[in-house]
């Protein structure tokens, strides 16, 4: 086997050692380059291709890189001023809302003074006018105070204050105070529907009490007896008015009471007409204040023409000339 078929045989390599003639004048010199040594110059080789690239690039394109990181910085430092600048007019737009806001709720409490002041004032008055009624009331036992609270009660508007979303806001004193100012207007409200419920219109166009109510001297018997109406002196024939708005519960002719009417009205409240010349009304007749139920008369046990007029609270007779009084004299009721 020569060389050449050994070489054939073996597998090629890419670093095959390699034999290399230097000529120098007429000497020449063989040297051997091996794999290893081939293979550490391929090496350097491609460092060197590498390193001349990098510096290629640094040299053509590191320019722009640093003048696009620049202006980066730039950028943002403008945008930092900005957000500063706004930073500030916040902080002073914040402290002229709190301002403001201080502002608004003195006013708020100022304002909320005088509509507690008025509503108080009004509530007195009011509360004022119906004294007469009150006195009516005590004379026959009863309570005004007793009849309003159940009044109140029953229209609802004596609960708590819930104040409405948002309120958290506002100052827990100033939420009490309109409270206390819902609870005032409730009050008058009940005082208002007492107004339209409690009998007090007038009977007749024209008042002339010929028999006051209470104890009196019977006309008949002469002996002391309770009278628990009115008698209002008018001739035969005279309209007579219902005095709130309410449903005829009986309209007869009633013994002693001669011809007479008996309305029902709210609260427990009932008005009777008595010794009428005429009914104009019959039972279960819805009546508004000033509908006539009947004509003035002399019949029952009755000594002239004359109308005996009653309320009742509950069965139980008041003095009505004072709620024809509470009219007259406030003519604000
Ligand atoms: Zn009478």
């Amino acid at each position: 086997m020569n060389i050449m078929q050994k070489n054939k045989m073996k597998p090629k390599r890419i670093f095959e050692p390699k034999e290399v003639l230097i000529k120098k004048g007429a000497v020449v010199r063989q040297m051997t380059l091996s794999s290893s040594v081939q293979f550490l110059m391929f090496i350097f080789f491609l460092f060197f291709l590498f390193w001349t690239a990098q510096t290629s690039c640094l040299y053509f394109f590191g320019n722009d890189l640093v003048r696009q990181r620049d202006y980066q910085i730039a950028e943002l430092s403008l945008q930092n001023e900005v957000l500063v600048r706004e930073l500030a007019t916040y902080r002073s737009r914040a402290k002229g809302a709190e301002a403001l806001a201080q502002s608004i709720q003195e006013t708020h409490k100022d304002i909320l003074n005088k509509v507690d002041e008025l509503v108080s004032d009004e509530l007195k008055n009011t509360k004022d006018s119906f004294s007469r009624v009150s006195k009516s009331l005590k004379q026959s036992g009863l309570s005004f105070d007793k009849l309003f609270q159940k009044v109140y009660q029953s229209q609802g508007v004596g609960g708590p204050f819930i104040p409405d979303e948002g309120n958290e806001m506002m100052d827990s004193v100033l939420t009490e105070q309109i409270g206390n100012i819902y609870q005032k207007l409730s009050k008058l409200e009940t005082f208002s529907y007492l107004k339209e419920q409690l009998p007090l219109g007038e009977p007749l166009d024209n008042i002339r009490v010929t028999a006051a109510f209470g104890r009196r001297q019977d006309p008949f018997t002469g002996k002391l007896a309770q009278h628990e109406g009115i008698d209002l002196g008018a001739p035969e024939g005279t309209p007579v008015y219902v005095t709130s708005a309410g449903r005829v519960k009986r309209a007869f002719t009633n013994g002693a009471y001669g011809k007479f009417v008996e309305v029902e009205h709210e609260m427990g409240i009932m008005t009777r007409y008595a010794h009428l010349s005429k009914i104009l009304v019959k039972k279960g007749d819805m009546l508004q204040i000033g509908d006539s139920v009947g004509l003035v008369g002399n019949t029952g046990r009755s000594t002239g023409d004359h109308l005996h007029y009653e309320i009742l609270i509950n069965k139980t007779p008041v003095n009505p000339y004072r709620f024809i009084q509470t009219k007259r004299e406030k003519n604000n009721v």
